[in-house]
């Protein structure tokens, strides 16, 4: 395992760094509860493995993530790990949540402190809102406390917005959205990894696989990574070119499974953090096929979830794009039509537009549930 600079900070973490967003779940009593049995075996296999860096929220698995975080940690692996978490700034009306919410998840994560605490999924208009509140006061006042290490933010916004944000506090590090695909578009992507860069805060990674979609890459991308000698999966591909920048400090991965886990092991274990000419030219090649293929650049995040009709956003965009991906566009039409008999589909919508004010991705969700509808049936007949 590569183990990684974090910047202006002096210590080192894992290359690899255990996201926590993707447990497996199980249906109990009627209820989606998280597989907690699967949950712990994956958090302690990463660790064993070598992985020092855990990444939970308040909000992951339906606010039942970091209970079972804490659990995991016990006997003795909370001190091999650094471990994040992030304050929801949704739930921040008045300063007083702030610390209420920081006691609970100290008791959910059954720890004293927390290492890196990160204001969550910042735009520019909730920065402002917990700015106002006194969010770096309150950042201030529990560093002198040693009750978190360091301040720090994950971000949902354009280029200017974290321009704005990184400026507006001495921040540790900041968590930003990047892979192979982020170079281009209004995302902080690598000039966001520069400006941090300059400034020598550390970056975390996340989206690194985009959702899990730059893992089953079409058959176009696969053939140009398969030119390459030595034979790679795309993940690997996805994770090596991420780890060729100095600024990046940690990639997390969110894993649903064992073997998963396995896997990411071996490929960071391989990772010495250097790409030859030859290699990111294959990716930029693998860049500019995909791209040609997705039609709505939705990460399944499901920060618009639940919408209040009921459509399922991100299984409209998921089949929408996978007709693309797969070169079969009754993909989309068939599970469009599922969706509709199962009373999620996107006759329900009303366009209130509750969903695009919070999609990290900036999509115009109405607009384009109707782009999917409409191009599914004009290609299927
Ligand atoms: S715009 Fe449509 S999909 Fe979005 S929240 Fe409103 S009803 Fe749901
Ligand atoms: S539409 Fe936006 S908020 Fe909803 S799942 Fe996709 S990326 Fe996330």
């Amino acid at each position: 395992m590569q183990y990684r600079n974090f910047g202006k900070l002096g210590v080192s973490h894992s290359a690899f760094g255990l996201g926590c967003m993707r447990f497996p779940m199980k249906e109990v009593d009627g209820n989606s509860v998280v597989d907690e049995e699967n949950a712990i075996s994956i958090i302690r296999a990463a660790i064993d493995g070598g992985v020092d860096y855990v990444d939970t929220a308040y909000v992951y698995s339906r606010g039942q993530n970091e209970s079972v975080v804490g659990r995991a940690l016990a006997d003795g692996y909370r001190e091999k790990v650094a471990l994040a978490t992030k304050l929801p700034t949704w739930n921040c009306e008045k300063t007083e949540d702030f610390m209420r919410l920081f006691e609970e998840q100290l008791a959910s994560l059954n720890t004293d402190h927390i290492d890196f605490y990160l204001v969550h999924a910042l735009n520019r208009s909730a920065w402002e809102k917990v700015r106002d509140l006194g969010v770096r006061e309150f950042l201030d006042e529990l560093k002198r406390e040693g009750r978190i290490k360091y301040a720090c933010f994950s971000f949902h916004d354009n280029y200017d917005a974290f321009e704005y944000i990184l400026n507006d506090y001495d921040w540790d590090m900041c968590q930003i959205q990047f892979n192979y695909l982020d170079v281009v578009g209004d995302r902080p992507g690598l000039r966001g990894l520069e400006l941090a860069g300059k400034k020598n805060i550390p970056v975390v990674i996340m989206e690194g696989l985009l959702g899990g979609k730059l893992a089953s890459v079409p058959a176009d991308v696969a053939e140009i990574f398969d030119e390459y000698k030595e034979k790679r999966t795309p993940v690997e591909w996805a994770f090596r070119w991420l780890c060729n920048f100095p600024q990046v400090a940690t990639v997390l991965s969110g894993m649903t499974n064992l073997e998963m886990t396995k896997e990411n092991l071996r490929i960071f274990d391989s990772i010495d953090g250097s790409m030859t000419d030859e290699e990111l030219k294959i990716v930029e090649r693998a860049r500019e096929a995909y791209l040609a293929r997705i039609r709505v650049g939705c990460t399944g995040c499901k920060y618009c979830m639940p919408c209040p009709q009921g459509v399922d956003i991100p299984a409209v965009f998921s089949a929408w794009n996978d007709g693309y991906r797969f070169d079969d566009i009754s993909i989309t039409s068939n599970k469009l039509s599922r969706l509709e008999k199962d009373e999620k589909g996107v006759s329900r919508c009303v366009e209130c537009g509750a969903c695009s004010a919070v999609c990290p991705q900036s999509i115009d969700i109405p607009t384009m549930l109707r782009a999917a509808v409409f191009d599914s049936q004009k290609n299927n007949g």
